[in-house]
Protein backbone atom coordinates (compact mmCIF):
# COMPACT_ATOMS: atom_id res chain seq x y z
CA UNK A 1 0.00 0.00 0.00
CA UNK A 2 1.37 3.40 -0.93
CA UNK A 3 2.24 6.05 2.12
CA UNK A 4 -0.83 8.10 1.20
CA UNK A 5 -3.09 4.97 1.22
CA UNK A 6 -1.99 3.72 4.31
CA UNK A 7 -1.71 7.91 5.51
CA UNK A 8 -5.97 7.52 4.83
CA UNK A 9 -6.33 4.10 6.52
CA UNK A 10 -4.77 5.51 9.40
CA UNK A 11 -6.88 8.70 9.73
CA UNK A 12 -10.25 6.52 8.98
CA UNK A 13 -9.20 4.46 12.10
CA UNK A 14 -8.81 7.54 14.05
CA UNK A 15 -12.11 9.88 13.06
CA UNK A 16 -14.24 7.16 11.53
CA UNK A 17 -15.24 5.96 8.08
CA UNK A 18 -18.40 8.76 8.23
CA UNK A 19 -15.77 11.59 8.30
CA UNK A 20 -13.47 9.99 6.21
CA UNK A 21 -15.27 9.27 2.88
CA UNK A 22 -12.99 7.81 0.11
CA UNK A 23 -16.12 6.76 -2.17
CA UNK A 24 -15.65 7.42 -5.82
CA UNK A 25 -19.11 10.06 -5.47
CA UNK A 26 -17.92 12.03 -2.69
CA UNK A 27 -13.69 12.25 -4.31
CA UNK A 28 -15.42 13.44 -7.52
CA UNK A 29 -17.67 15.89 -6.18
CA UNK A 30 -14.75 17.89 -4.15
CA UNK A 31 -12.39 16.92 -7.50
CA UNK A 32 -12.97 20.69 -8.84
CA UNK A 33 -14.48 24.32 -8.18
CA UNK A 34 -15.68 26.95 -10.69
CA UNK A 35 -12.99 26.18 -12.69
CA UNK A 36 -14.20 22.88 -13.78
CA UNK A 37 -10.25 21.75 -13.98
CA UNK A 38 -10.61 18.28 -12.18
CA UNK A 39 -7.84 16.61 -9.70
CA UNK A 40 -9.52 13.44 -7.75
CA UNK A 41 -8.37 13.45 -4.27
CA UNK A 42 -7.92 10.34 -2.43
CA UNK A 43 -10.56 11.44 0.57
CA UNK A 44 -12.80 13.60 1.65
CA UNK A 45 -13.57 14.85 5.38
CA UNK A 46 -15.74 16.22 6.78
CA UNK A 47 -15.11 17.60 10.30
CA UNK A 48 -17.21 16.78 13.14
CA UNK A 49 -15.35 19.45 15.13
CA UNK A 50 -12.63 22.15 14.65
CA UNK A 51 -10.10 19.49 16.56
CA UNK A 52 -10.94 16.86 14.11
CA UNK A 53 -8.96 19.36 11.72
CA UNK A 54 -5.57 19.01 13.89
CA UNK A 55 -5.62 15.68 13.78
CA UNK A 56 -5.80 16.00 10.41
CA UNK A 57 -2.94 18.11 9.72
CA UNK A 58 -0.62 16.38 12.34
CA UNK A 59 -1.02 13.53 10.05
CA UNK A 60 -0.50 14.50 6.59
CA UNK A 61 2.61 16.33 7.62
CA UNK A 62 3.88 12.69 8.68
CA UNK A 63 3.29 11.10 5.91
CA UNK A 64 3.40 13.98 3.83
CA UNK A 65 0.14 13.61 2.13
CA UNK A 66 -0.96 17.42 0.00
CA UNK A 67 -4.39 18.92 1.95
CA UNK A 68 -7.04 20.99 0.46
CA UNK A 69 -9.31 22.82 2.48
CA UNK A 70 -12.35 23.23 0.51
CA UNK A 71 -15.67 25.79 1.68
CA UNK A 72 -18.23 25.60 -1.31
CA UNK A 73 -15.93 25.79 -4.00
CA UNK A 74 -17.01 28.38 -5.61
CA UNK A 75 -13.94 30.08 -6.58
CA UNK A 76 -13.29 30.57 -10.05
CA UNK A 77 -8.87 30.50 -9.87
CA UNK A 78 -8.93 26.87 -9.18
CA UNK A 79 -8.18 27.88 -5.60
CA UNK A 80 -9.83 25.17 -4.28
CA UNK A 81 -9.28 22.14 -6.71
CA UNK A 82 -7.11 19.22 -5.28
CA UNK A 83 -4.14 20.01 -7.26
CA UNK A 84 -1.82 17.26 -6.04
CA UNK A 85 -4.34 14.77 -4.96
CA UNK A 86 -4.41 13.81 -1.04
CA UNK A 87 -6.82 14.77 1.38
CA UNK A 88 -10.12 17.53 0.66
CA UNK A 89 -11.22 18.93 3.79
CA UNK A 90 -14.81 20.61 3.52
CA UNK A 91 -16.15 22.78 5.85
CA UNK A 92 -19.30 23.39 5.11
CA UNK A 93 -20.66 20.93 8.19
CA UNK A 94 -18.75 23.48 10.92
CA UNK A 95 -21.22 26.54 10.55
CA UNK A 96 -22.43 28.33 13.70
CA UNK A 97 -23.34 31.76 13.62
CA UNK A 98 -23.82 33.48 17.17
CA UNK A 99 -23.99 37.57 17.01
CA UNK A 100 -22.83 39.58 19.96
CA UNK A 101 -25.76 42.11 20.44
CA UNK A 102 -23.26 44.91 22.68
CA UNK A 103 -20.24 44.34 21.22
CA UNK A 104 -21.53 44.52 17.18
CA UNK A 105 -19.41 41.42 16.31
CA UNK A 106 -20.39 38.06 15.60
CA UNK A 107 -18.54 34.63 16.35
CA UNK A 108 -19.17 32.44 13.43
CA UNK A 109 -17.42 29.32 12.05
CA UNK A 110 -15.98 28.63 8.64
CA UNK A 111 -18.14 26.84 7.05
CA UNK A 112 -21.09 29.17 7.63
CA UNK A 113 -22.39 30.68 4.43
CA UNK A 114 -22.32 34.60 4.29
CA UNK A 115 -25.83 35.16 3.27
CA UNK A 116 -26.79 33.57 6.51
CA UNK A 117 -24.48 35.81 8.05
CA UNK A 118 -26.13 38.59 6.36
CA UNK A 119 -29.63 37.09 7.63
CA UNK A 120 -28.37 36.93 11.21
CA UNK A 121 -26.97 40.07 11.84
CA UNK A 122 -29.90 41.53 9.66
CA UNK A 123 -32.47 40.55 12.02
CA UNK A 124 -30.38 42.16 15.21
CA UNK A 125 -30.01 45.47 13.68
CA UNK A 126 -26.85 44.70 12.77
CA UNK A 127 -25.24 44.45 8.74
CA UNK A 128 -22.35 42.73 7.27
CA UNK A 129 -21.43 44.54 4.33
CA UNK A 130 -18.85 42.44 2.36
CA UNK A 131 -21.37 41.09 -0.33
CA UNK A 132 -20.15 38.86 -2.93
CA UNK A 133 -22.24 37.81 -5.64
CA UNK A 134 -21.91 33.95 -4.96
CA UNK A 135 -22.64 35.28 -0.96
CA UNK A 136 -26.14 32.33 -1.34
CA UNK A 137 -23.55 29.93 -1.56
CA UNK A 138 -19.75 30.66 -0.31
CA UNK A 139 -18.39 30.04 3.35
CA UNK A 140 -16.96 32.67 5.05
CA UNK A 141 -13.72 30.33 5.47
CA UNK A 142 -13.75 30.98 1.48
CA UNK A 143 -14.09 34.60 2.24
CA UNK A 144 -11.43 35.47 4.25
CA UNK A 145 -9.10 33.06 1.94
CA UNK A 146 -10.08 35.14 -0.60
CA UNK A 147 -10.61 38.29 0.77
CA UNK A 148 -13.74 38.74 -0.71
CA UNK A 149 -15.43 41.89 -2.11
CA UNK A 150 -18.42 42.84 -3.52
CA UNK A 151 -20.76 45.78 -4.90
CA UNK A 152 -20.01 47.50 -1.16
CA UNK A 153 -16.30 47.75 -1.54
CA UNK A 154 -15.89 51.14 -2.15
CA UNK A 155 -17.92 52.57 0.52
CA UNK A 156 -17.76 49.85 3.90
CA UNK A 157 -14.53 47.68 2.26
CA UNK A 158 -13.88 44.24 1.77
CA UNK A 159 -13.52 41.09 3.92
CA UNK A 160 -10.53 42.18 5.89
CA UNK A 161 -11.98 45.38 7.10
CA UNK A 162 -14.56 43.20 9.21
CA UNK A 163 -11.82 40.54 10.67
CA UNK A 164 -11.74 41.15 14.40
CA UNK A 165 -9.92 37.88 15.51
CA UNK A 166 -9.37 34.43 13.54
CA UNK A 167 -8.60 30.86 14.71
CA UNK A 168 -7.53 27.62 13.61
CA UNK A 169 -4.51 25.32 12.61
CA UNK A 170 -1.58 25.57 11.10
CA UNK A 171 -0.02 23.59 8.47
CA UNK A 172 1.77 21.58 10.52
CA UNK A 173 -1.57 20.71 12.59
CA UNK A 174 -1.04 23.34 15.64
CA UNK A 175 -3.78 24.94 17.41
CA UNK A 176 -3.72 28.96 17.04
CA UNK A 177 -5.58 32.16 17.96
CA UNK A 178 -5.01 35.31 16.17
CA UNK A 179 -6.42 38.19 17.59
CA UNK A 180 -9.52 37.98 20.19
CA UNK A 181 -12.61 39.21 20.24
CA UNK A 182 -11.98 43.25 21.27
CA UNK A 183 -11.76 45.95 19.37
CA UNK A 184 -7.97 46.95 19.99
CA UNK A 185 -4.94 44.43 19.93
CA UNK A 186 -1.71 45.08 19.34
CA UNK A 187 0.01 42.23 20.83
CA UNK A 188 2.56 40.71 18.69
CA UNK A 189 3.03 40.21 14.84
CA UNK A 190 -0.74 40.42 12.76
CA UNK A 191 -0.84 36.67 11.49
CA UNK A 192 -4.50 37.61 11.25
CA UNK A 193 -3.53 39.38 8.20
CA UNK A 194 -1.72 37.50 6.97
CA UNK A 195 -4.16 34.32 7.02
CA UNK A 196 -6.57 36.82 4.72
CA UNK A 197 -6.09 36.63 1.38
CA UNK A 198 -3.67 33.74 2.13
CA UNK A 199 -5.94 30.88 -0.45
CA UNK A 200 -5.83 28.35 1.97
CA UNK A 201 -1.52 27.71 1.85
CA UNK A 202 -0.88 29.58 5.22
CA UNK A 203 -3.57 27.65 7.50
CA UNK A 204 -7.26 26.25 7.93
CA UNK A 205 -9.60 28.62 9.42
CA UNK A 206 -12.32 27.38 11.51
CA UNK A 207 -13.45 30.23 13.40
CA UNK A 208 -13.58 33.72 13.19
CA UNK A 209 -14.47 37.22 15.16
CA UNK A 210 -16.44 39.54 12.34
CA UNK A 211 -17.73 43.33 12.67
CA UNK A 212 -20.47 44.30 12.41
CA UNK A 213 -22.48 48.03 12.11
CA UNK A 214 -25.61 48.89 12.27
CA UNK A 215 -28.50 48.90 9.51
CA UNK A 216 -28.46 51.83 7.62
CA UNK A 217 -31.69 53.40 7.62
CA UNK A 218 -32.42 54.31 4.52
CA UNK A 219 -31.36 53.57 0.90
CA UNK A 220 -32.04 55.19 -2.36
CA UNK A 221 -31.51 54.11 -5.60
CA UNK A 222 -30.59 56.14 -9.08
CA UNK A 223 -29.76 54.75 -12.59
CA UNK A 224 -27.68 57.22 -15.41
CA UNK A 225 -26.68 56.71 -18.70
CA UNK A 226 -23.73 58.49 -20.43
CA UNK A 227 -22.93 59.07 -23.99
CA UNK A 228 -20.15 56.46 -23.96
CA UNK A 229 -17.40 54.47 -21.38
CA UNK A 230 -15.14 57.75 -20.93
CA UNK A 231 -17.97 59.79 -20.16
CA UNK A 232 -19.02 57.80 -17.86
CA UNK A 233 -15.78 57.15 -15.74
CA UNK A 234 -14.86 60.67 -15.58
CA UNK A 235 -18.12 61.72 -14.46
CA UNK A 236 -17.64 59.06 -11.22
CA UNK A 237 -14.47 60.66 -11.07
CA UNK A 238 -16.53 63.77 -10.24
CA UNK A 239 -18.94 62.71 -8.36
CA UNK A 240 -16.03 61.22 -6.09
CA UNK A 241 -14.57 64.66 -5.66
CA UNK A 242 -17.67 66.20 -4.58
CA UNK A 243 -17.57 64.13 -1.66
CA UNK A 244 -20.26 62.01 -1.90
CA UNK A 245 -19.54 58.34 -1.15
CA UNK A 246 -22.17 55.21 -2.43
CA UNK A 247 -22.66 52.30 -0.80
CA UNK A 248 -23.35 50.86 -4.29
CA UNK A 249 -21.55 52.30 -7.79
CA UNK A 250 -21.71 50.00 -10.40
CA UNK A 251 -20.72 50.37 -13.97
CA UNK A 252 -21.91 48.27 -16.49
CA UNK A 253 -20.33 48.84 -20.30
CA UNK A 254 -22.22 49.49 -23.91
CA UNK A 255 -21.86 45.61 -24.46
CA UNK A 256 -22.61 45.07 -20.99
CA UNK A 257 -26.02 46.57 -21.03
CA UNK A 258 -26.78 44.89 -24.59
CA UNK A 259 -26.24 41.39 -23.27
CA UNK A 260 -28.18 41.98 -20.61
CA UNK A 261 -30.82 43.55 -22.57
CA UNK A 262 -30.90 40.62 -25.27
CA UNK A 263 -31.29 37.78 -22.89
CA UNK A 264 -34.25 39.51 -20.34
CA UNK A 265 -35.41 41.56 -23.72
CA UNK A 266 -36.06 44.70 -21.83
CA UNK A 267 -34.51 47.39 -22.24
CA UNK A 268 -32.31 48.60 -19.03
CA UNK A 269 -33.19 52.51 -19.23
CA UNK A 270 -36.34 53.31 -21.87
CA UNK A 271 -35.21 55.38 -24.00
CA UNK A 272 -31.67 55.16 -23.99
CA UNK A 273 -31.10 51.14 -25.19
CA UNK A 274 -27.59 50.16 -25.53
CA UNK A 275 -25.95 53.30 -23.65
CA UNK A 276 -23.32 52.43 -20.80
CA UNK A 277 -24.98 52.79 -17.13
CA UNK A 278 -23.90 53.44 -13.70
CA UNK A 279 -26.31 52.41 -11.11
CA UNK A 280 -25.62 54.04 -7.47
CA UNK A 281 -27.18 53.56 -4.01
CA UNK A 282 -26.89 55.98 -1.38
CA UNK A 283 -27.36 54.22 2.06
CA UNK A 284 -27.26 55.96 6.00
CA UNK A 285 -29.12 58.15 7.92
CA UNK A 286 -32.20 59.54 6.59
CA UNK A 287 -30.71 62.60 6.77
CA UNK A 288 -27.71 61.87 5.45
CA UNK A 289 -29.10 60.38 2.45
CA UNK A 290 -31.43 62.80 1.82
CA UNK A 291 -28.60 65.19 2.03
CA UNK A 292 -26.83 63.27 0.11
CA UNK A 293 -28.73 62.60 -2.72
CA UNK A 294 -29.21 66.56 -3.69
CA UNK A 295 -25.96 66.68 -4.78
CA UNK A 296 -26.20 63.77 -7.05
CA UNK A 297 -29.04 64.55 -8.86
CA UNK A 298 -27.41 67.79 -9.36
CA UNK A 299 -23.97 65.68 -10.85
CA UNK A 300 -26.79 63.39 -12.94
CA UNK A 301 -27.94 66.36 -14.40
CA UNK A 302 -24.86 68.09 -14.98
CA UNK A 303 -23.02 64.72 -16.58
CA UNK A 304 -25.36 61.63 -17.52
CA UNK A 305 -27.42 61.97 -21.13
CA UNK A 306 -30.73 60.28 -18.27
CA UNK A 307 -30.86 59.46 -14.78
CA UNK A 308 -33.84 57.90 -13.18
CA UNK A 309 -34.54 57.75 -9.32
CA UNK A 310 -35.83 54.36 -7.90
CA UNK A 311 -39.41 55.15 -6.53
CA UNK A 312 -39.47 52.41 -3.92
CA UNK A 313 -37.61 48.96 -2.89
CA UNK A 314 -39.23 47.17 -5.86
CA UNK A 315 -38.42 49.32 -8.84
CA UNK A 316 -34.76 49.35 -7.14
CA UNK A 317 -34.91 45.57 -7.05
CA UNK A 318 -35.46 45.41 -10.66
CA UNK A 319 -33.20 48.09 -11.40
CA UNK A 320 -30.28 45.65 -9.25
CA UNK A 321 -31.50 42.50 -11.19
CA UNK A 322 -30.51 43.74 -14.86
CA UNK A 323 -27.35 43.90 -13.29
CA UNK A 324 -27.24 40.57 -12.06
CA UNK A 325 -28.02 38.94 -15.35
CA UNK A 326 -25.24 40.86 -17.51
CA UNK A 327 -22.54 38.09 -16.22
CA UNK A 328 -24.45 34.96 -17.20
CA UNK A 329 -26.06 37.17 -20.69
CA UNK A 330 -22.59 37.31 -21.73
CA UNK A 331 -22.44 33.49 -22.86
CA UNK A 332 -23.90 34.27 -26.55
CA UNK A 333 -20.87 36.29 -27.01
CA UNK A 334 -18.77 33.12 -26.69
CA UNK A 335 -18.39 29.96 -24.95
CA UNK A 336 -15.56 30.14 -23.53
CA UNK A 337 -14.62 33.53 -20.59
CA UNK A 338 -11.56 34.99 -18.90
CA UNK A 339 -13.69 36.54 -16.44
CA UNK A 340 -11.02 39.05 -14.79
CA UNK A 341 -11.15 41.11 -11.56
CA UNK A 342 -8.78 43.54 -12.28
CA UNK A 343 -8.16 46.68 -10.16
CA UNK A 344 -7.62 50.13 -11.03
CA UNK A 345 -6.68 53.29 -9.46
CA UNK A 346 -9.14 56.33 -10.13
CA UNK A 347 -6.50 58.35 -11.61
CA UNK A 348 -5.84 56.12 -14.33
CA UNK A 349 -9.88 55.16 -15.08
CA UNK A 350 -9.89 57.46 -18.37
CA UNK A 351 -6.64 55.88 -19.88
CA UNK A 352 -8.26 52.61 -19.13
CA UNK A 353 -11.20 53.33 -21.04
CA UNK A 354 -8.99 54.04 -24.05
CA UNK A 355 -6.91 51.10 -23.13
CA UNK A 356 -10.38 48.41 -23.84
CA UNK A 357 -11.49 50.28 -26.83
CA UNK A 358 -7.76 49.43 -28.35
CA UNK A 359 -7.91 46.06 -26.69
CA UNK A 360 -11.17 44.91 -28.64
CA UNK A 361 -9.71 46.46 -31.67
CA UNK A 362 -6.59 44.60 -31.49
CA UNK A 363 -7.66 41.52 -30.61
CA UNK A 364 -10.88 41.26 -32.73
CA UNK A 365 -12.77 40.11 -29.15
CA UNK A 366 -15.81 40.71 -27.11
CA UNK A 367 -14.53 42.21 -24.27
CA UNK A 368 -17.68 43.51 -21.90
CA UNK A 369 -16.92 45.28 -18.63
CA UNK A 370 -18.47 46.03 -15.85
CA UNK A 371 -17.71 46.86 -12.24
CA UNK A 372 -17.19 48.25 -8.88
CA UNK A 373 -16.68 52.31 -9.61
CA UNK A 374 -16.14 53.21 -6.40
CA UNK A 375 -13.42 50.88 -5.44
CA UNK A 376 -11.24 50.67 -9.11
CA UNK A 377 -12.55 46.62 -8.94
CA UNK A 378 -13.41 46.07 -13.09
CA UNK A 379 -15.01 42.45 -13.77
CA UNK A 380 -13.25 42.56 -17.57
CA UNK A 381 -15.03 39.57 -19.77
CA UNK A 382 -12.96 38.42 -22.29
CA UNK A 383 -15.52 36.18 -24.24
CA UNK A 384 -14.17 33.72 -27.10
CA UNK A 385 -15.09 30.16 -28.46
CA UNK A 386 -13.06 27.48 -27.41
CA UNK A 387 -12.75 25.35 -30.62
CA UNK A 388 -12.19 28.59 -32.47
CA UNK A 389 -8.32 28.03 -32.38
CA UNK A 390 -7.81 32.02 -33.76
CA UNK A 391 -10.19 33.07 -31.08
CA UNK A 392 -8.40 31.41 -28.03
CA UNK A 393 -5.03 32.31 -29.37
CA UNK A 394 -6.09 36.14 -29.35
CA UNK A 395 -7.86 35.53 -25.84
CA UNK A 396 -4.30 34.43 -24.42
CA UNK A 397 -2.59 37.52 -25.97
CA UNK A 398 -5.40 39.80 -24.96
CA UNK A 399 -5.58 38.52 -21.09
CA UNK A 400 -1.70 39.03 -20.77
CA UNK A 401 -1.60 42.54 -22.24
CA UNK A 402 -4.52 43.39 -19.96
CA UNK A 403 -2.69 42.52 -16.87
CA UNK A 404 0.59 43.96 -18.41
CA UNK A 405 -1.42 47.41 -18.67
CA UNK A 406 -3.29 47.11 -15.53
CA UNK A 407 0.19 46.93 -13.14
CA UNK A 408 1.69 49.75 -15.76
CA UNK A 409 -1.16 51.82 -14.38
CA UNK A 410 -0.75 51.34 -10.66
CA UNK A 411 -3.67 48.66 -10.18
CA UNK A 412 -3.71 44.82 -9.08
CA UNK A 413 -4.43 41.93 -11.21
CA UNK A 414 -7.14 40.74 -9.09
CA UNK A 415 -9.25 42.58 -6.26
CA UNK A 416 -11.67 39.41 -5.41
CA UNK A 417 -10.68 36.36 -6.57
CA UNK A 418 -7.48 35.75 -5.79
CA UNK A 419 -4.51 33.78 -7.50
CA UNK A 420 -5.25 30.26 -7.13
CA UNK A 421 -3.95 28.58 -11.02
CA UNK A 422 -5.75 31.11 -13.38
CA UNK A 423 -3.58 34.37 -11.96
CA UNK A 424 -0.12 32.15 -11.67
CA UNK A 425 1.02 33.02 -15.17
CA UNK A 426 0.71 37.13 -14.28
CA UNK A 427 1.80 37.18 -10.86
CA UNK A 428 5.68 37.83 -11.33
CA UNK A 429 3.93 41.16 -13.25
CA UNK A 430 2.52 42.07 -10.24
CA UNK A 431 5.57 41.67 -7.92
CA UNK A 432 9.17 41.54 -8.25
CA UNK A 433 11.31 38.42 -7.27
CA UNK A 434 12.17 39.93 -3.86
CA UNK A 435 8.32 40.08 -3.04
CA UNK A 436 7.59 36.86 -4.55
CA UNK A 437 10.42 35.23 -2.57
CA UNK A 438 9.73 37.06 0.94
CA UNK A 439 5.93 35.12 0.07
CA UNK A 440 7.43 32.05 -0.43
CA UNK A 441 9.63 32.21 2.75
CA UNK A 442 6.87 32.93 4.86
CA UNK A 443 4.86 30.09 3.20
CA UNK A 444 8.19 27.54 3.71
CA UNK A 445 8.31 28.91 7.42
CA UNK A 446 4.40 28.02 8.19
CA UNK A 447 4.45 24.69 6.11
CA UNK A 448 7.92 23.04 5.93
CA UNK A 449 6.33 20.15 4.54
CA UNK A 450 4.51 21.87 2.21
CA UNK A 451 0.99 20.04 2.36
CA UNK A 452 -1.55 22.54 2.76
CA UNK A 453 -2.63 23.61 -1.11
CA UNK A 454 0.55 22.79 -3.00
CA UNK A 455 0.99 24.12 -6.56
CA UNK A 456 -0.84 27.08 -6.12
CA UNK A 457 -0.12 30.29 -6.50
CA UNK A 458 3.72 30.16 -7.32
CA UNK A 459 4.12 27.23 -9.88
CA UNK A 460 2.64 28.64 -13.44
CA UNK A 461 -0.65 27.06 -14.48
CA UNK A 462 -2.17 27.92 -17.75
CA UNK A 463 -5.93 27.09 -17.19
CA UNK A 464 -7.00 27.52 -21.22
CA UNK A 465 -4.44 24.49 -21.52
CA UNK A 466 -6.98 22.21 -19.89
CA UNK A 467 -9.98 20.15 -20.90
CA UNK A 468 -12.99 21.74 -18.36
CA UNK A 469 -15.72 19.37 -16.98
CA UNK A 470 -19.19 19.85 -18.71
CA UNK A 471 -20.98 19.97 -15.37
CA UNK A 472 -23.54 22.67 -14.20
CA UNK A 473 -22.60 24.38 -11.02
CA UNK A 474 -26.07 25.64 -9.10
CA UNK A 475 -24.33 28.86 -9.23
CA UNK A 476 -24.08 28.57 -12.94
CA UNK A 477 -26.00 31.30 -14.77
CA UNK A 478 -29.47 29.67 -15.90
C1 LIG B 1 -21.33 33.27 -9.56
C2 LIG B 1 -20.12 33.70 -8.76
C3 LIG B 1 -20.04 35.00 -8.32
C4 LIG B 1 -18.92 35.41 -7.59
N1 LIG B 1 -18.88 36.69 -7.13
C5 LIG B 1 -17.85 37.10 -6.37
C6 LIG B 1 -17.81 38.44 -5.86
O1 LIG B 1 -18.70 39.25 -6.11
N2 LIG B 1 -16.75 38.78 -5.09
C7 LIG B 1 -15.75 37.90 -4.78
O2 LIG B 1 -14.83 38.26 -4.04
N3 LIG B 1 -15.76 36.63 -5.26
C8 LIG B 1 -16.77 36.21 -6.03
N4 LIG B 1 -16.80 34.92 -6.50
C9 LIG B 1 -15.70 34.00 -6.17
C10 LIG B 1 -15.92 33.12 -4.90
O3 LIG B 1 -17.29 33.00 -4.60
C11 LIG B 1 -15.17 33.68 -3.71
O4 LIG B 1 -13.77 33.61 -3.94
C12 LIG B 1 -15.47 32.98 -2.37
O5 LIG B 1 -14.74 33.65 -1.36
C13 LIG B 1 -15.11 31.50 -2.31
O6 LIG B 1 -15.73 30.94 -1.17
P1 LIG B 1 -15.97 29.36 -1.05
O7 LIG B 1 -16.56 29.08 0.28
O8 LIG B 1 -16.71 28.85 -2.21
O9 LIG B 1 -14.46 28.86 -1.05
P2 LIG B 1 -13.79 27.77 -1.99
O10 LIG B 1 -14.04 28.09 -3.40
O11 LIG B 1 -14.14 26.42 -1.51
O12 LIG B 1 -12.25 28.02 -1.65
C14 LIG B 1 -11.60 29.18 -2.08
C15 LIG B 1 -10.20 29.23 -1.46
O13 LIG B 1 -10.32 29.37 -0.05
C16 LIG B 1 -9.66 28.31 0.63
N5 LIG B 1 -10.47 28.04 1.82
C17 LIG B 1 -11.80 27.79 1.87
N6 LIG B 1 -12.19 27.64 3.15
C18 LIG B 1 -11.09 27.81 3.92
C19 LIG B 1 -10.85 27.77 5.32
N7 LIG B 1 -11.82 27.53 6.18
N8 LIG B 1 -9.58 27.96 5.77
C20 LIG B 1 -8.57 28.20 4.89
N9 LIG B 1 -8.74 28.24 3.55
C21 LIG B 1 -9.98 28.05 3.08
C22 LIG B 1 -9.59 27.19 -0.38
O14 LIG B 1 -8.51 26.30 -0.09
C23 LIG B 1 -9.37 27.96 -1.66
O15 LIG B 1 -8.03 28.31 -1.76
C24 LIG B 1 -17.88 34.49 -7.28
C25 LIG B 1 -17.97 33.17 -7.73
C26 LIG B 1 -19.08 32.78 -8.48
C27 LIG B 1 -19.15 31.36 -8.93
Amino acid sequence: MSSSGIATKDLKRRLGARVVRTDEAARRAASFDSSKIPFLPDAVIHPRKEADIGVVLALANKFRVPVTTRGRGTTLTGAAAPLRGGWVIDMLGLNKIVINEEAGMTHVQAGAKVADIQRAAEAKGWFYPPDPSSKEYCTIGGNIACNAGGMHGGKYGVTRDFIVALRGFLPTGEYVEWGTATKKFSAGFNMRDLWIGSEGMLGVVTGAVLKLIPQPAARWTLLTSFRDETCALEAALALFRSRVQPAICEFLDRESVLCAERATQRTVFAGQAGKPVILLELAGSKSEVREQSKTVLAWAAAHATAHRVARNRDEAEQLWAVRRKCSGAMFELGDAKLNEDIVIPMRSYVKFAKFLVRLKRESGLHVPTFGHLADGNLHVNIMYHRANRAETRAAEKAVQLLMETVVALGGAISGEHGIGLAKTPFLRIQHSPAQVRAMQAVKTALDPRGILNPGKMFEVFHVWKHEKLAVKLPWDHK
